[in-house]
């Protein structure tokens, strides 16, 4: 089962809230947001652009911030690839815009000017015309005659023609590229019964179809420890033979990676430890070979590397964007360890076997010996490729099972992005509107945060982690089948619900009242009995193994408190709102059902995991889910919200580093422009 990403789909659908800075400690590691910081700038369709800061870069010593610096600009070098990855027209759209936006001398108020203007934005902000969420095609609203005299307006030197083209031909060539929703309509087609490889637009394969390729890697040994093949490369007929164009200095995307390689390799030098430097050198080998085994090599001591401060994910990671899942997408994340976070979740993993022992599991089904898994929170500084503009909250690599499993696996969640999304969450009207008991409401205010960051780091390190399956009884994926995943994370929710409202929490600190698990419950039944009703279209059914196992959890606990009136649906001037009654007694039902799911997977009862999942995980309340989704409406919130990048500068004395500077743009449009004349490498193919 990979897990390796968490995102937050749709905008405050969880309902984080905060305002309060995070400045409890009083060491130098405290971390403070600064309360006047804006976090939001342009909105345009469907997306809202956002800023993050980054508390605590000034504080970091002058060599850090040099390694910072440089695995920012290794960053940045390699975002031309994912337009290319996604489309090979990908950067002929986006030059042609940019040449366009830069050079626009007429109304900036006029309609279709601001048709325009928004498609610039969702190319930028997709990586290309393929909508980020769904990979569906998207076209200018504004008409193909207005884009034409557009372009006819632009002097012709700052437009990617080909050699001898004129501006006729050329605005010829792309009007189907731009403007026809039906020419190359998917980025990855994943229907069942066609092609998904020659279906897809992605630049992954060309010319070949899905059996040609399959049969080509089936050819490849995979066992054991066996590299990732085809992470890196695209592939193309040649003579007749399938044959892959490697991703590397020398190869495919040359330009972008040998500026990748450069600052890697400045890195190096003022990497903070040997094992740091080690992992980084050899992310340097791998993009000058191409050699994937060397790829595995730097992902285990990437892996190793625990103790430094400054990280960095940058390479060919993820595989959704390929219909076989065997393409990397660029990305790179260079991040500072969140010291205060970290502690947090290390003083709830270290009582791990508290937390075991103390479980309304029945004894059987615990676990003798439990390793919490060990997770940091980080603090972002600069991300890329497919990783930004939209962003992940969490992340857990490498993604090579048998690494993972010989290895280990880095999970990390980045408190800062959260931090901005709760930010704006706040503002959203979304506690207004669902919470109608103000003594919740402004405990929600207070804690909200505080007490999802909690759920999710016991979530992570003790849920997972917690149970144990009965001898002889065969792993969930093969027992419990399609409700494996469900009910896993159903059971890591479960006890994170249950600690949360938990005196120990205070007793080692991460909590300071019980307030905070009041705030907990508070949300997490809002949102599994309603509000994330609202990702969901009329007539849809829940699907997605997260969605479906909070509204399982929040329905059981419901249905099974009724006689006690532990929770209830209220109308209020027929508007629905959750009300909790009995906080105790709610905690106490969430160990029931954990108790029970427990049993389910350490019995591998498949019949019972059905009877659970389909009566309160499935279906959809349709009156209301109908209210939700108007009230919701009236909000008029985006679904998807992206980030403005911080911006790394060095000051200089003579050639020297003597410090780097870290400021905050305010306009997504202008930051694009900015990375145009700053990190364009690669040639436009036609
Ligand atoms: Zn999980």
């Amino acid at each position: 089962m990979k897990s390796n990403i968490l995102y937050t789909l749709v905008l405050a659908t969880v309902l984080l809230i905060s305002c309060n800075p995070k400045s409890k400690t009083s060491e130098s590691e405290a971390v403070t947001y600064d309360a006047s910081f804006v976090v939001e700038a342009e909105a345009f369709a469907d997306l809202q652009i956002l800023r993050y800061e980054v508390p605590g870069f000034n504080q970091l010593t002058l060599q850090q911030k040099q390694l910072a610096y440089y695995l920012y600009e290794a960053a940045l070098s390699g975002r031309d690839i994912i337009y290319d990855q996604k489309s090979k027209y990908g950067l002929l759209v986006r030059k042609t815009i940019e040449a366009v936006y830069e050079n626009y001398k007429g109304d900036k108020n006029d309609t279709s000017w601001k048709q325009f203007e928004a498609y610039c934005g969702r190319v930028w902000f997709s990586n290309g015309n393929y909508h980020h969420y769904s990979n569906e095609k998207f076209i200018p609203a504004c008409t193909y005659d207005y884009f034409k005299n557009l372009v006819s307006t632009t002097p012709s030197n700052a437009l990617p023609l080909n050699e001898g083209e004129n501006i006729e031909a050329f605005t010829k060539r792309i009007q189907p590229i731009i403007f026809d929703a039906s020419f190359m309509p998917k980025c990855v087609d994943l229907r069942a019964g066609v092609d998904n490889i020659a279906n897809s637009a992605n630049n992954y394969y060309e010319g070949v179809t899905q059996n040609e390729v399959e049969a080509f890697y089936n050819l490849k040994d995979t066992k054991g420890n066996a590299p990732s093949w085809g992470l890196n490369s695209k592939v193309v007929k040649e003579n007749g033979q399938l044959t892959e164009r490697i991703w590397k200095v020398g190869g495919m995307y040359d330009k972008s990676i040998t500026q990748i390689v450069y600052w890697l390799e400045k890195a190096t030098g003022v990497a903070e430890n040997d094992q740091q430097k080690k992992s980084i050198q050899l992310l340097v080998d791998f993009y000058k070979t191409g050699d994937l085994k060397t790829f595995d090599d730097y992902s285990i001591e990437w892996v190793h590397d625990t103790a430094s401060r400054i990280d960095v994910v940058n390479g060919f990671i993820e595989v959704y964007l390929d219909a076989i899942g065997k393409k990397g997408s660029f990305q790179s994340m260079v991040s500072m360890k969140d010291m205060e976070a970290t502690k947090r979740i290390a003083a709830i993993a270290a009582k791990a076997q508290w937390f075991e022992d103390h479980s309304p599991l029945m004894p059987e089904h615990k676990k003798k010996q439990v390793k919490g898994i060990t997770a940091k929170a980080i603090t972002t500084i600069v991300e890329s490729g497919d990783n930004a503009p939209s962003t992940p909250i969490g992340v857990n690599l490498p993604n090579a099972d048998w690494i993972r499993k010989e290895y280990g696996s880095k999970s990390v969640s980045l408190s800062n992005i959260i931090h901005s999304y709760n930010v704006n969450s706040s503002k959203s009207g979304m506690l207004d509107e669902f919470v109608i008991d103000e003594t919740v409401k402004n405990r929600l205010k207070k804690y909200g945060a505080l007490a999802s960051d909690l759920h999710t780091d016991m979530h992570e390190c003790i849920g997972h982690a917690s149970g144990q399956i009965n001898k002889g009884v065969e792993t969930p994926d093969k027992t419990l089948k399609n409700y494996a995943s469900c009910l896993e994370e159903a059971r890591a929710d479960l006890v994170g619900l249950y600690y949360i409202m938990d005196k120990k929490l205070i007793e080692i600190g991460v909590a300071e009242s019980e307030e905070v698990g009041k705030a907990g419950y508070d949300q997490y039944m809002m949102n599994g009995l309603m509000t994330q009703l609202t990702r969901l279209k009329p007539g849809e059914k829940l699907e997605e193994a997260h969605m479906r196992n909070r509204q399982l959890n929040a329905r059981w606990v419901f249905e099974k408190g009724k006689q006690d009136n532990v929770v209830e649906l209220v109308k209020v001037n027929n508007q629905t709102y959750v009300r909790i009654n009995d906080y105790n007694k709610l905690r106490n039902l969430f160990g029931q059902l954990l108790r029970e799911i427990q049993r389910i997977k350490s019995e591998g009862d498949y019949k019972a995991a059905t009877a659970l999942v389909e009566t309160y995980g499935v279906n959809v309340d349709p009156v209301l889910h109908k209210e939700i989704i108007s009230r919701y409406a009236t909000l008029g919130i985006k679904p998807y919200r992206g980030f403005i990048q911080p911006v790394l500068e060095p000051v200089l004395e003579g050639d020297k580093i003597i410090d780097v500077k870290v400021t905050y743009p305010t306009s997504f449009f202008q930051q694009m422009m900015d990375y145009k004349k700053k990190y364009s490498f690669l040639p436009t193919v036609n």
